[in-house]
Protein backbone atom coordinates (compact mmCIF):
# COMPACT_ATOMS: atom_id res chain seq x y z
CA UNK A 1 0.00 0.00 0.00
CA UNK A 2 1.43 3.22 -1.23
CA UNK A 3 2.31 5.40 2.18
CA UNK A 4 0.37 8.60 0.31
CA UNK A 5 -2.64 7.23 -1.19
CA UNK A 6 -4.86 4.61 0.25
CA UNK A 7 -7.66 3.04 -0.89
CA UNK A 8 -11.26 3.81 1.44
CA UNK A 9 -13.04 0.86 1.28
CA UNK A 10 -16.86 1.20 1.78
CA UNK A 11 -16.31 1.23 5.78
CA UNK A 12 -12.89 2.90 6.47
CA UNK A 13 -10.78 1.94 9.36
CA UNK A 14 -9.15 5.06 10.21
CA UNK A 15 -5.56 4.96 10.50
CA UNK A 16 -2.78 7.37 12.41
CA UNK A 17 -0.50 9.34 10.51
CA UNK A 18 2.95 8.98 12.17
CA UNK A 19 5.60 10.39 10.50
CA UNK A 20 5.74 8.58 7.11
CA UNK A 21 3.07 6.05 8.34
CA UNK A 22 -0.50 5.46 8.54
CA UNK A 23 -0.63 2.81 11.73
CA UNK A 24 -3.86 0.60 12.09
CA UNK A 25 -4.68 1.11 15.49
CA UNK A 26 -4.00 -1.48 18.22
CA UNK A 27 -6.68 0.53 19.92
CA UNK A 28 -9.61 -1.97 22.19
CA UNK A 29 -11.93 1.12 22.34
CA UNK A 30 -13.24 2.31 18.42
CA UNK A 31 -16.06 4.83 17.52
CA UNK A 32 -18.65 3.99 15.15
CA UNK A 33 -19.03 6.59 12.43
CA UNK A 34 -22.83 6.52 10.69
CA UNK A 35 -23.84 7.94 7.62
CA UNK A 36 -26.15 10.47 9.32
CA UNK A 37 -29.08 10.12 5.99
CA UNK A 38 -28.82 6.41 6.59
CA UNK A 39 -27.00 5.05 9.31
CA UNK A 40 -25.05 3.03 7.68
CA UNK A 41 -21.52 2.41 8.88
CA UNK A 42 -18.67 4.57 6.80
CA UNK A 43 -15.96 4.37 9.10
CA UNK A 44 -14.40 3.11 12.41
CA UNK A 45 -12.05 5.95 14.65
CA UNK A 46 -10.09 4.30 16.97
CA UNK A 47 -9.10 5.36 20.16
CA UNK A 48 -5.24 5.37 19.89
CA UNK A 49 -2.97 4.22 22.59
CA UNK A 50 -0.83 6.03 24.87
CA UNK A 51 1.93 4.16 23.13
CA UNK A 52 0.80 5.25 19.20
CA UNK A 53 0.27 8.92 20.48
CA UNK A 54 3.79 9.35 22.07
CA UNK A 55 5.24 8.01 19.03
CA UNK A 56 3.04 11.01 16.88
CA UNK A 57 4.60 13.63 19.08
CA UNK A 58 8.38 11.86 19.10
CA UNK A 59 7.74 12.46 14.88
CA UNK A 60 6.68 15.82 15.30
CA UNK A 61 9.37 16.72 17.84
CA UNK A 62 12.09 15.22 15.65
CA UNK A 63 10.92 16.83 12.93
CA UNK A 64 10.84 20.02 14.41
CA UNK A 65 14.92 20.23 14.63
CA UNK A 66 15.14 20.29 10.79
CA UNK A 67 11.82 21.97 10.16
CA UNK A 68 11.95 24.74 12.03
CA UNK A 69 15.07 25.91 9.85
CA UNK A 70 14.04 25.15 6.56
CA UNK A 71 13.72 28.86 4.64
CA UNK A 72 10.22 30.48 4.64
CA UNK A 73 9.66 30.89 1.60
CA UNK A 74 10.89 26.97 0.75
CA UNK A 75 7.83 26.07 3.16
CA UNK A 76 5.70 28.06 1.20
CA UNK A 77 6.41 26.37 -1.87
CA UNK A 78 4.86 23.39 0.13
CA UNK A 79 2.37 24.82 1.02
CA UNK A 80 1.90 26.41 -2.53
CA UNK A 81 1.38 22.39 -3.99
CA UNK A 82 -0.59 21.59 -1.16
CA UNK A 83 -3.29 24.41 -2.37
CA UNK A 84 -3.02 23.15 -5.65
CA UNK A 85 -3.67 19.10 -4.73
CA UNK A 86 -6.47 20.85 -2.13
CA UNK A 87 -8.35 22.50 -4.77
CA UNK A 88 -7.95 19.32 -7.46
CA UNK A 89 -9.49 17.19 -4.60
CA UNK A 90 -12.36 19.59 -3.85
CA UNK A 91 -15.28 17.34 -5.01
CA UNK A 92 -13.45 14.49 -3.54
CA UNK A 93 -12.92 16.24 -0.60
CA UNK A 94 -16.53 17.56 -0.85
CA UNK A 95 -18.39 14.00 -1.30
CA UNK A 96 -16.11 12.31 1.84
CA UNK A 97 -17.89 15.68 4.24
CA UNK A 98 -21.48 14.96 2.97
CA UNK A 99 -21.16 10.77 4.10
CA UNK A 100 -19.69 11.25 7.03
CA UNK A 101 -20.84 14.87 8.32
CA UNK A 102 -24.47 15.07 6.46
CA UNK A 103 -24.34 18.53 4.87
CA UNK A 104 -25.33 18.92 1.36
CA UNK A 105 -22.87 19.41 -1.38
CA UNK A 106 -23.17 22.47 -2.38
CA UNK A 107 -21.89 23.36 1.60
CA UNK A 108 -19.44 20.78 1.87
CA UNK A 109 -17.78 22.50 -0.95
CA UNK A 110 -17.92 26.02 0.95
CA UNK A 111 -16.80 24.41 3.74
CA UNK A 112 -13.70 22.66 2.12
CA UNK A 113 -13.33 26.39 -0.11
CA UNK A 114 -13.32 28.39 3.21
CA UNK A 115 -10.63 26.59 4.44
CA UNK A 116 -8.28 26.68 1.12
CA UNK A 117 -8.97 30.18 1.50
CA UNK A 118 -6.87 30.31 5.22
CA UNK A 119 -3.95 27.81 3.35
CA UNK A 120 -3.71 30.46 0.22
CA UNK A 121 -3.50 33.31 2.70
CA UNK A 122 -0.64 31.85 4.79
CA UNK A 123 1.95 32.26 1.04
CA UNK A 124 1.61 35.91 2.54
CA UNK A 125 3.17 34.87 5.69
CA UNK A 126 6.71 35.90 4.00
CA UNK A 127 5.75 39.68 5.08
CA UNK A 128 3.72 38.59 8.18
CA UNK A 129 6.59 37.07 9.85
CA UNK A 130 8.98 39.37 9.73
CA UNK A 131 9.91 40.75 13.04
CA UNK A 132 11.06 44.35 14.47
CA UNK A 133 14.26 45.95 14.19
CA UNK A 134 15.09 49.48 15.63
CA UNK A 135 19.27 50.97 15.28
CA UNK A 136 21.57 52.97 17.45
CA UNK A 137 18.92 52.92 20.55
CA UNK A 138 22.29 54.08 22.34
CA UNK A 139 25.74 54.63 21.66
CA UNK A 140 27.05 51.11 19.40
CA UNK A 141 23.25 49.49 20.01
CA UNK A 142 20.92 48.08 17.75
CA UNK A 143 17.87 45.75 19.07
CA UNK A 144 15.71 43.36 16.70
CA UNK A 145 13.36 41.19 17.47
CA UNK A 146 12.39 38.17 15.62
CA UNK A 147 9.42 35.76 15.54
CA UNK A 148 10.25 32.19 16.20
CA UNK A 149 8.32 28.72 16.21
CA UNK A 150 7.04 27.09 19.40
CA UNK A 151 7.67 23.70 18.76
CA UNK A 152 5.24 20.89 18.26
CA UNK A 153 1.51 22.07 18.46
CA UNK A 154 -1.37 20.17 18.67
CA UNK A 155 -5.47 20.42 17.42
CA UNK A 156 -8.48 19.65 18.42
CA UNK A 157 -11.64 20.20 16.16
CA UNK A 158 -15.16 19.64 15.93
CA UNK A 159 -17.69 17.93 13.98
CA UNK A 160 -19.54 20.65 12.06
CA UNK A 161 -16.73 21.69 9.72
CA UNK A 162 -15.00 18.72 8.84
CA UNK A 163 -12.53 20.45 6.41
CA UNK A 164 -12.25 23.97 7.51
CA UNK A 165 -11.21 24.39 10.67
CA UNK A 166 -8.22 21.98 10.22
CA UNK A 167 -7.11 23.88 7.99
CA UNK A 168 -7.15 26.93 10.61
CA UNK A 169 -4.89 24.88 12.22
CA UNK A 170 -2.07 22.86 11.23
CA UNK A 171 -0.95 24.83 7.45
CA UNK A 172 -0.88 27.75 9.61
CA UNK A 173 1.08 26.20 12.36
CA UNK A 174 3.22 24.58 9.50
CA UNK A 175 4.21 27.78 7.66
CA UNK A 176 5.14 29.13 11.05
CA UNK A 177 7.80 27.04 11.13
CA UNK A 178 6.34 24.34 13.66
CA UNK A 179 4.89 21.18 13.67
CA UNK A 180 2.20 19.46 14.35
CA UNK A 181 -0.32 16.15 16.38
CA UNK A 182 -3.81 16.78 15.05
CA UNK A 183 -6.83 14.80 16.36
CA UNK A 184 -9.85 15.02 14.45
CA UNK A 185 -13.37 15.13 15.64
CA UNK A 186 -13.89 11.63 16.31
CA UNK A 187 -17.39 11.84 14.24
CA UNK A 188 -15.87 13.15 10.92
CA UNK A 189 -12.03 12.01 10.96
CA UNK A 190 -11.91 10.69 7.34
CA UNK A 191 -11.59 14.22 5.52
CA UNK A 192 -8.59 15.12 7.98
CA UNK A 193 -7.23 11.90 7.02
CA UNK A 194 -7.40 12.59 3.16
CA UNK A 195 -6.71 16.31 3.68
CA UNK A 196 -3.11 13.84 4.98
CA UNK A 197 -2.47 12.48 2.46
CA UNK A 198 -2.41 15.37 0.43
CA UNK A 199 0.29 16.99 2.79
CA UNK A 200 1.76 14.29 1.94
CA UNK A 201 1.98 14.46 -1.66
CA UNK A 202 2.38 17.72 -1.56
CA UNK A 203 6.11 17.16 -0.34
CA UNK A 204 6.02 18.04 3.09
CA UNK A 205 8.74 16.62 5.15
CA UNK A 206 7.46 13.32 7.13
CA UNK A 207 6.90 14.06 10.58
CA UNK A 208 5.54 17.93 9.92
CA UNK A 209 1.68 16.67 10.55
CA UNK A 210 1.08 14.05 12.63
CA UNK A 211 -2.60 12.40 12.74
CA UNK A 212 -3.79 11.05 15.82
CA UNK A 213 -7.76 9.90 16.78
CA UNK A 214 -10.32 9.50 19.55
CA UNK A 215 -11.84 11.45 22.21
CA UNK A 216 -11.55 12.78 25.40
CA UNK A 217 -8.78 10.14 26.56
CA UNK A 218 -6.67 11.66 23.42
CA UNK A 219 -7.57 15.12 24.42
CA UNK A 220 -6.24 14.50 27.70
CA UNK A 221 -2.82 12.95 26.49
CA UNK A 222 -2.72 16.12 24.40
CA UNK A 223 -3.28 18.51 27.54
CA UNK A 224 -0.70 16.44 29.42
CA UNK A 225 2.26 15.70 27.13
CA UNK A 226 4.98 17.97 27.98
CA UNK A 227 6.84 18.24 24.57
CA UNK A 228 3.48 20.16 22.91
CA UNK A 229 3.78 23.48 23.57
CA UNK A 230 0.48 25.20 22.25
CA UNK A 231 -3.30 23.44 21.51
CA UNK A 232 -5.55 25.40 19.34
CA UNK A 233 -9.17 23.80 20.21
CA UNK A 234 -12.58 24.36 18.18
CA UNK A 235 -15.50 23.07 19.75
CA UNK A 236 -18.35 22.80 22.43
CA UNK A 237 -18.36 24.96 25.61
CA UNK A 238 -17.93 21.83 28.27
CA UNK A 239 -14.59 20.72 26.24
CA UNK A 240 -13.54 24.43 25.41
CA UNK A 241 -13.54 25.03 28.90
CA UNK A 242 -11.51 22.14 30.24
CA UNK A 243 -9.08 22.28 27.73
CA UNK A 244 -8.42 25.51 28.53
CA UNK A 245 -8.13 25.14 32.27
CA UNK A 246 -6.15 21.75 31.77
CA UNK A 247 -3.78 23.02 28.96
CA UNK A 248 -2.79 25.92 30.51
CA UNK A 249 -2.32 24.15 33.71
CA UNK A 250 0.21 22.12 31.94
CA UNK A 251 2.18 25.24 30.77
CA UNK A 252 1.05 25.41 27.00
CA UNK A 253 -0.20 28.49 25.34
CA UNK A 254 -4.20 27.56 24.66
CA UNK A 255 -6.95 29.11 22.00
CA UNK A 256 -10.46 27.71 22.92
CA UNK A 257 -13.00 28.39 20.39
CA UNK A 258 -16.35 27.78 21.98
CA UNK A 259 -20.56 27.86 21.78
CA UNK A 260 -22.16 30.24 20.36
CA UNK A 261 -25.86 31.81 20.76
CA UNK A 262 -26.12 34.08 17.76
CA UNK A 263 -28.88 36.92 17.45
CA UNK A 264 -29.78 39.46 14.74
CA UNK A 265 -31.46 42.63 14.84
CA UNK A 266 -34.29 43.37 12.06
CA UNK A 267 -35.42 47.45 11.79
CA UNK A 268 -38.17 48.09 9.89
CA UNK A 269 -35.96 49.98 7.18
CA UNK A 270 -34.46 46.91 5.84
CA UNK A 271 -34.80 45.50 2.11
CA UNK A 272 -37.62 42.72 3.18
CA UNK A 273 -36.22 40.37 1.01
CA UNK A 274 -33.02 40.51 1.19
CA UNK A 275 -33.22 39.77 4.69
CA UNK A 276 -35.66 37.32 5.12
CA UNK A 277 -33.57 35.19 2.25
CA UNK A 278 -30.53 35.88 4.12
CA UNK A 279 -32.00 35.07 7.85
CA UNK A 280 -33.70 32.25 6.47
CA UNK A 281 -30.20 30.42 4.62
CA UNK A 282 -27.99 31.53 7.98
CA UNK A 283 -30.53 29.64 9.82
CA UNK A 284 -31.27 26.79 8.68
CA UNK A 285 -27.92 26.05 6.54
CA UNK A 286 -26.15 23.39 7.80
CA UNK A 287 -28.99 21.97 9.56
CA UNK A 288 -28.31 24.78 12.38
CA UNK A 289 -25.00 23.71 12.50
CA UNK A 290 -22.85 26.29 12.31
CA UNK A 291 -21.24 28.12 14.85
CA UNK A 292 -21.99 31.23 13.34
CA UNK A 293 -25.61 30.83 12.44
CA UNK A 294 -28.02 33.79 13.28
CA UNK A 295 -30.90 31.63 15.05
CA UNK A 296 -31.80 34.24 17.35
CA UNK A 297 -34.40 36.33 14.41
CA UNK A 298 -34.65 39.92 17.30
CA UNK A 299 -37.55 41.78 15.35
CA UNK A 300 -37.66 45.61 16.31
CA UNK A 301 -41.49 47.41 15.87
CA UNK A 302 -43.19 46.76 13.14
CA UNK A 303 -41.31 44.30 11.47
CA UNK A 304 -43.03 41.63 14.22
CA UNK A 305 -45.72 41.26 10.80
CA UNK A 306 -42.76 40.19 8.87
CA UNK A 307 -43.10 36.38 11.07
CA UNK A 308 -45.89 35.01 8.25
CA UNK A 309 -43.01 35.82 5.70
CA UNK A 310 -40.29 34.06 7.33
CA UNK A 311 -42.44 30.83 8.18
CA UNK A 312 -43.40 30.90 4.33
CA UNK A 313 -39.79 31.15 3.38
CA UNK A 314 -39.10 28.71 5.99
CA UNK A 315 -41.21 25.98 4.23
CA UNK A 316 -40.45 25.66 0.88
CA UNK A 317 -36.92 24.18 2.08
CA UNK A 318 -36.49 20.93 1.30
CA UNK A 319 -35.35 18.58 3.63
CA UNK A 320 -33.16 15.40 2.19
CA UNK A 321 -30.11 13.62 2.10
CA UNK A 322 -26.66 15.89 1.45
CA UNK A 323 -25.91 14.09 -1.35
CA UNK A 324 -29.50 15.39 -3.68
CA UNK A 325 -28.65 18.28 -5.23
CA UNK A 326 -32.00 19.41 -4.68
CA UNK A 327 -31.89 19.12 -0.36
CA UNK A 328 -31.39 22.37 0.87
CA UNK A 329 -31.66 20.77 4.88
CA UNK A 330 -29.56 17.50 5.34
CA UNK A 331 -29.90 15.52 8.26
CA UNK A 332 -28.29 15.94 11.64
CA UNK A 333 -24.95 14.83 12.02
CA UNK A 334 -25.90 12.35 14.41
CA UNK A 335 -29.02 10.22 16.01
CA UNK A 336 -28.16 11.94 19.56
CA UNK A 337 -28.44 14.87 17.98
CA UNK A 338 -31.79 14.57 16.49
CA UNK A 339 -32.95 13.81 19.70
CA UNK A 340 -31.67 16.70 21.56
CA UNK A 341 -32.56 18.57 19.29
CA UNK A 342 -36.36 17.52 19.21
CA UNK A 343 -35.98 17.61 22.95
CA UNK A 344 -35.57 21.43 23.06
CA UNK A 345 -38.30 21.62 20.61
CA UNK A 346 -40.90 20.13 23.28
CA UNK A 347 -39.19 21.71 26.17
CA UNK A 348 -40.08 25.65 23.94
CA UNK A 349 -43.65 24.22 23.48
CA UNK A 350 -44.08 23.46 27.64
CA UNK A 351 -42.36 26.44 28.64
CA UNK A 352 -44.34 28.79 26.29
CA UNK A 353 -43.07 29.62 23.38
CA UNK A 354 -45.53 29.58 20.03
CA UNK A 355 -44.57 27.16 17.71
CA UNK A 356 -45.27 28.38 14.60
CA UNK A 357 -42.97 25.43 11.92
CA UNK A 358 -42.67 22.29 13.37
CA UNK A 359 -39.93 20.35 11.86
CA UNK A 360 -40.00 17.42 13.90
CA UNK A 361 -40.75 13.45 12.67
CA UNK A 362 -40.58 15.01 8.83
CA UNK A 363 -40.15 11.89 6.51
CA UNK A 364 -37.96 12.18 3.83
CA UNK A 365 -38.55 9.05 1.54
CA UNK A 366 -35.93 5.96 1.01
CA UNK A 367 -34.32 7.33 4.17
CA UNK A 368 -36.27 6.82 7.29
CA UNK A 369 -33.49 5.93 9.47
CA UNK A 370 -32.17 9.41 8.62
CA UNK A 371 -31.94 12.22 11.74
CA UNK A 372 -33.43 14.37 9.84
CA UNK A 373 -35.44 17.36 11.81
CA UNK A 374 -37.37 20.02 9.47
CA UNK A 375 -36.80 23.56 9.34
CA UNK A 376 -38.47 25.00 12.87
CA UNK A 377 -39.82 27.97 13.99
CA UNK A 378 -41.33 29.33 17.61
CA UNK A 379 -42.14 32.96 18.29
CA UNK A 380 -42.80 34.86 21.64
CA UNK A 381 -39.13 33.48 22.91
CA UNK A 382 -38.17 35.20 26.07
CA UNK A 383 -34.79 35.14 28.28
CA UNK A 384 -36.32 32.12 30.51
CA UNK A 385 -36.84 29.62 28.30
CA UNK A 386 -34.09 26.62 27.50
CA UNK A 387 -34.51 27.26 23.87
CA UNK A 388 -33.06 30.91 24.44
CA UNK A 389 -30.55 29.95 27.32
CA UNK A 390 -29.38 26.76 25.44
CA UNK A 391 -27.25 26.57 21.80
CA UNK A 392 -29.62 24.39 20.19
CA UNK A 393 -27.10 23.72 17.17
CA UNK A 394 -29.87 22.41 14.95
CA UNK A 395 -32.44 24.09 12.37
CA UNK A 396 -34.44 26.25 15.33
CA UNK A 397 -35.63 29.71 14.48
CA UNK A 398 -36.00 31.72 17.56
CA UNK A 399 -38.25 34.64 16.96
CA UNK A 400 -38.23 37.56 19.88
CA UNK A 401 -39.79 40.70 19.52
CA UNK A 402 -39.02 44.53 21.02
CA UNK A 403 -39.72 48.24 20.00
CA UNK A 404 -36.39 49.80 19.94
CA UNK A 405 -32.78 49.50 17.99
CA UNK A 406 -31.71 50.52 21.70
CA UNK A 407 -33.71 47.16 23.54
CA UNK A 408 -32.50 44.63 20.93
CA UNK A 409 -28.60 45.79 21.90
CA UNK A 410 -29.31 45.69 25.33
CA UNK A 411 -30.93 42.27 24.95
CA UNK A 412 -27.74 41.06 22.94
CA UNK A 413 -25.38 42.34 25.00
CA UNK A 414 -26.61 40.81 28.51
CA UNK A 415 -26.60 36.96 26.64
CA UNK A 416 -23.07 35.85 27.81
CA UNK A 417 -22.30 34.43 24.21
CA UNK A 418 -19.99 37.10 21.99
CA UNK A 419 -19.62 34.88 19.09
CA UNK A 420 -21.66 36.66 16.27
CA UNK A 421 -24.33 38.95 15.46
CA UNK A 422 -25.81 41.15 12.65
CA UNK A 423 -27.60 43.65 11.95
CA UNK A 424 -30.65 44.50 8.81
CA UNK A 425 -30.90 47.78 7.78
CA UNK A 426 -30.96 50.55 5.30
CA UNK A 427 -29.71 53.54 8.03
CA UNK A 428 -25.94 54.10 8.42
CA UNK A 429 -26.52 55.42 12.00
CA UNK A 430 -28.46 52.86 13.23
CA UNK A 431 -25.70 50.39 11.60
CA UNK A 432 -23.11 52.78 13.18
CA UNK A 433 -24.59 52.84 16.44
CA UNK A 434 -24.78 48.35 16.22
CA UNK A 435 -21.46 48.77 15.30
CA UNK A 436 -20.07 50.23 18.36
CA UNK A 437 -22.08 49.58 21.80
CA UNK A 438 -22.90 45.67 20.15
CA UNK A 439 -21.04 43.22 22.52
CA UNK A 440 -20.22 40.50 20.33
CA UNK A 441 -16.97 39.62 18.04
CA UNK A 442 -17.76 39.11 15.08
CA UNK A 443 -20.37 41.82 13.64
CA UNK A 444 -22.46 41.58 10.23
CA UNK A 445 -24.14 44.63 8.97
CA UNK A 446 -26.27 43.56 6.39
CA UNK A 447 -24.80 39.84 6.37
CA UNK A 448 -25.78 36.38 7.31
CA UNK A 449 -22.56 34.83 8.29
CA UNK A 450 -20.33 37.80 9.29
CA UNK A 451 -17.26 35.52 9.69
CA UNK A 452 -14.14 37.44 8.66
CA UNK A 453 -11.92 36.25 5.55
CA UNK A 454 -8.26 34.85 6.58
CA UNK A 455 -6.45 38.66 6.35
CA UNK A 456 -8.71 38.86 8.87
CA UNK A 457 -8.69 36.71 12.27
CA UNK A 458 -11.79 34.97 13.68
CA UNK A 459 -12.65 37.13 16.36
CA UNK A 460 -15.61 35.65 19.15
CA UNK A 461 -15.52 36.95 22.42
CA UNK A 462 -16.96 36.87 25.97
CA UNK A 463 -18.16 33.50 27.03
CA UNK A 464 -17.28 32.16 22.94
CA UNK A 465 -13.43 32.30 23.45
CA UNK A 466 -10.95 31.54 25.43
CA UNK A 467 -7.07 32.35 25.50
CA UNK A 468 -6.17 35.94 24.05
CA UNK A 469 -4.54 34.96 20.34
CA UNK A 470 -7.58 34.46 17.78
CA UNK A 471 -7.42 31.89 14.65
CA UNK A 472 -5.79 32.52 11.33
CA UNK A 473 -5.25 36.34 10.15
CA UNK A 474 -2.31 38.23 12.03
CA UNK A 475 -3.84 36.56 15.31
CA UNK A 476 -2.74 33.08 14.15
CA UNK A 477 0.82 34.87 13.64
CA UNK A 478 0.98 35.82 17.33
CA UNK A 479 0.19 32.20 18.31
CA UNK A 480 2.09 30.12 16.54
CA UNK A 481 5.57 32.05 17.02
CA UNK A 482 7.23 33.62 20.13
CA UNK A 483 9.50 36.88 19.86
CA UNK A 484 13.29 36.68 20.46
CA UNK A 485 14.89 40.35 20.95
CA UNK A 486 18.44 40.67 20.67
CA UNK A 487 19.86 43.67 21.99
CA UNK A 488 23.85 44.33 20.32
CA UNK A 489 26.52 46.25 20.74
CA UNK A 490 29.33 46.40 18.18
CA UNK A 491 31.52 49.13 19.34
CA UNK A 492 33.47 51.58 17.27
CA UNK A 493 37.00 52.03 17.44
CA UNK A 494 36.90 54.94 19.43
CA UNK A 495 34.39 54.14 21.24
CA UNK A 496 34.43 54.12 25.26
CA UNK A 497 34.49 50.94 27.02
CA UNK A 498 32.25 49.78 29.96
CA UNK A 499 33.11 51.59 32.65
CA UNK A 500 32.69 48.62 35.72
CA UNK A 501 29.85 49.41 37.41
CA UNK A 502 26.91 47.73 39.34
CA UNK A 503 24.27 50.36 38.67
CA UNK A 504 21.62 48.79 36.04
CA UNK A 505 22.52 50.86 32.79
CA UNK A 506 20.30 52.84 31.80
CA UNK A 507 20.50 54.69 27.40
CA UNK A 508 22.71 57.41 26.88
P1 LIG B 1 -17.48 18.99 21.01
O1 LIG B 1 -17.03 19.94 22.06
O2 LIG B 1 -18.41 17.90 21.40
O3 LIG B 1 -16.21 18.26 20.35
C1 LIG B 1 -15.10 19.00 19.89
C2 LIG B 1 -13.82 18.23 20.15
O4 LIG B 1 -13.65 18.08 21.57
C3 LIG B 1 -13.83 16.83 19.55
O5 LIG B 1 -12.58 16.61 18.94
C4 LIG B 1 -14.06 15.91 20.74
O6 LIG B 1 -13.37 14.69 20.63
C5 LIG B 1 -13.53 16.72 21.92
N1 LIG B 1 -14.34 16.51 23.13
C6 LIG B 1 -15.67 16.29 23.20
N2 LIG B 1 -16.07 16.20 24.48
C7 LIG B 1 -14.98 16.37 25.23
C8 LIG B 1 -14.75 16.41 26.64
N3 LIG B 1 -15.73 16.23 27.52
N4 LIG B 1 -13.50 16.63 27.08
C9 LIG B 1 -12.50 16.83 26.21
N5 LIG B 1 -12.65 16.81 24.87
C10 LIG B 1 -13.87 16.58 24.39
O7 LIG B 1 -18.09 19.86 19.83
P2 LIG B 1 -18.86 19.37 18.54
O8 LIG B 1 -20.19 18.84 18.95
O9 LIG B 1 -17.97 18.51 17.72
O10 LIG B 1 -19.04 20.76 17.77
C11 LIG B 1 -20.13 21.63 17.99
C12 LIG B 1 -19.74 22.77 18.90
O11 LIG B 1 -18.62 23.45 18.38
C13 LIG B 1 -20.84 23.83 19.00
O12 LIG B 1 -20.95 24.26 20.33
C14 LIG B 1 -20.33 24.97 18.12
O13 LIG B 1 -20.81 26.24 18.46
C15 LIG B 1 -18.86 24.87 18.37
N6 LIG B 1 -18.10 25.50 17.30
C16 LIG B 1 -17.51 26.68 17.58
C17 LIG B 1 -16.81 27.33 16.59
C18 LIG B 1 -16.14 28.64 16.87
O14 LIG B 1 -15.26 29.02 16.09
N7 LIG B 1 -16.50 29.34 17.93
C19 LIG B 1 -16.72 26.77 15.31
C20 LIG B 1 -17.34 25.55 15.07
C21 LIG B 1 -18.03 24.91 16.08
Amino acid sequence: MSVLRRSFASVIENKLLIKDKWVSSKASKWFDVKDPATQEVVARVPQCTQSEFDQAVSSAKETFKTWRNVPVLTRLRYMRKYLDLLNANLENLAGIITRENGKVLADSRGDVIRGIEVVEHTLSFGSLLQGESMENLAKDLDTYSYRHPLGVCAGITPFNFPAMIPLWMYPVAAACGNTYVLKPSEKVATTCEKMGELFLEAGFPHGVLNIVHGGKDTVDMICKHPDIKAISFVGGNDAGTYIHQQGSHYGKRVQSNMGAKNHVIVLPDADKEDAINALVSSVFGATGQRCMALSVIVLVGETKSWIPDLVAKSKTLKVGPGNDPKTDVGPLNAAGLKERVESLIASGVSEGAKLLLDGRGVKVNGFEKGNFVGPTIFADVNVNQKIYKEEIFGPVMTIMTVDTLEEAIELINRNPNGNGTSIFTSSGSSARKFQREIEAGQVGINVPIPVPLPMFSFTGNKGSFRGDLNFYGKGAINFFTQWKTITSRWKEENSEKYKLSTAFPTMK
